[in-house]
């Protein structure tokens, strides 16, 4: 049973504002991405990072136009693999215990992934801001990443259009709309995504 770790590390990270990609902007001593490839590394046979052209290092595949592209570029450098690890390089809190528990949740479902009951009421809006309807928040969960699935349930669920996976901000969803069943794992709130400057400081805070 061959566990790849897929790590999407593509992206530019504009909304940082750094002088790098996301993923290699340093926090606490070391890029971004290399506080997930040491969890990652411990859990599965081995991981495939996809990054932009100018960042590889060896054994890595190049990222996409989108984030589902740059999964399905190194899902492609993983034949073998019976289950995948989905992990974004911008969550440098993820721990060894959440991604087993998610590794673990996998029996009789086609991916099991890490999210948190949300906390604010979520309203839907209308595109000029008036509120269409408050949503049931008791049903509702905050995804992040680790995401792991049946190899071939991610693999079909990917093979997919161009539009299709610009579209999806999870693989999850992906995975949904091809009629594989997924199951939620309560994971931390700690598990954030560094998306701004004020989260890399957090991130820097938590990891020293
Ligand atoms: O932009 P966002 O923070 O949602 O990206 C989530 C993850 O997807 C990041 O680790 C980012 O590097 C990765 N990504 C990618 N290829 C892209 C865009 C984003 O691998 N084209």
């Amino acid at each position: 049973m061959s566990v790849v770790g897929i790590v999407p590390a593509g992206g530019s990270g504009e909304r940082l504002g750094a002088d790098r990609p996301k993923a290699f902007v340093v926090c606490a001593g070391r890029p971004l991405i290399d506080w997930s490839l040491e969890v990652l590394e411990s859990v599965c046979d081995r991981v495939v990072v996809a990054a932009p052209a100018d960042w590889l290092r060896e054994g890595w595949v190049e990222g996409g136009p989108s984030r589902s592209r740059s999964v399905r570029n190194a899902l492609a450098a993983a034949p073998e693999a019976r289950t995948f690890v989905v992990h974004d390089a911008a969550r440098p809190l993820v721990t060894r215990e959440l991604v087993e528990e998610c590794v673990g949740a996998l029996l009789g479902v086609d991916g099991a992934i890490a999210a948190a009951p949300v906390t604010d009421t979520v309203k839907e809006s209308y595109p000029d801001g008036t509120v269409l309807r408050t949503l049931d928040r008791s049903r509702l969960w905050a995804v992040q990443t680790p995401q792991v699935f049946r190899a071939e349930a991610l693999r079909r669920a990917l093979d997919v259009d161009d539009d299709a996976l610009a579209g999806a901000t999870d693989d999850a969803s992906l995975v949904e709309a091809a009629g594989g069943t997924i199951r939620l794992v309560e994971a931390p709130v700690e598990n954030f995504k560094v998306t701004t400057a004020a989260d890399l400081a957090r991130a820097e805070a938590a990891l020293c």
